[in-house]
């Protein structure tokens, strides 16, 4: 089995050396495409005004000068000899749960793998607000990781889909499990907006993602991370809302 792993972490990331611990477990034709430099937040973004770069830093380790979705794009129509069987991203330092994972490069690149008709799993290890920096611990990730993993790989792959796995921020002794559960949604008071002073004078503005107020329940991948589970969500790509289709053809039928 041929693996694609990547992230949006960058290519020196923690997370991506756990990432490559789990598919040790599963393949020794295991490769790296991943993003030069950070790209959290960089959702499905393709670079179309810049050039891109590709750089190999071992036999089968590259990264590129661009998004999660550059890095994946590179991988499929460069890097690799032949389509992979799977594409891994991740493992993501932080939360990709509910409405935030349109923001994430970490779920986009799952994206474009399954646009490309590859089967595509996205992982995240959640941290809780006192493990910060350079804190943040994968221990959950790395020991249940596989478990995850090994029962997905039996499923039929369906077409334009994929998987968001989050992992719990606590100790994987202290993980409940794992549970499947819908995509879930928070209120939008986003978090903080921190505004100052540059050394210079002059004002800036930097999102923080602290003070979200998630609305778990309703059986959410967020009801499941508070619960202490791995949380497992298949996700698709089709936005329409089947719900208004009937009513939007009746407006402009009128
Ligand atoms: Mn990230």
């Amino acid at each position: 089995m041929r693996i694609l792993l990547t992230n949006d972490d960058g290519i020196n990331a923690p997370g991506l050396y756990v990432l490559e611990k789990i598919a040790a477990q599963f393949s020794d034709d295991i490769w790296i495409c991943a993003p030069h430099e950070e790209q959290s937040g960089a959702g499905h973004s393709l670079s179309l005004n810049r050039p891109v770069r590709l750089r190999q830093h071992a036999e089968k380790r590259f990264s590129v000068t661009g998004t999660p979705t550059d890095a994946v794009t590179m991988g499929l129509r460069k890097v690799l000899p032949a389509p992979p069987d799977l594409i891994l991203s991740g493992v993501n330092r932080g939360a990709n749960l509910g409405d935030d994972i349109t923001y994430s490069g970490t779920v986009s690149a799952a994206i474009e793998g399954a646009l490309a008709g590859v089967r595509s799993i996205a992982f995240s290890q959640v941290y809780s607000k006192e493990d910060v920096g350079e804190d943040v611990s994968f221990d959950a990730a790395e020991t249940w990781g596989a478990k995850v993993l090994r029962p997905l790989l039996d499923m039929p792959f369906t077409e334009r889909t994929l998987i968001n796995v989050n992992f719990p921020p606590r100790p994987a002794a202290e993980v409940a499990g794992v549970r499947v559960a819908r995509q879930g949604f928070h209120d939008y008071a986003r978090g903080s907006l921190i505004e100052s002073r540059d050394p210079r004078g002059f004002p800036y503005f930097w999102f923080g993602l602290h003070g979200i107020e998630h609305t778990p329940g309703h059986e959410t991948d967020l009801e499941a991370i508070a619960d202490g589970f791995v949380s497992v969500t298949p996700l698709h790509l089709d936005l329409t809302h089947d719900a208004s289709l009937a009513a939007l053809r009746a407006c402009y039928a009128r």
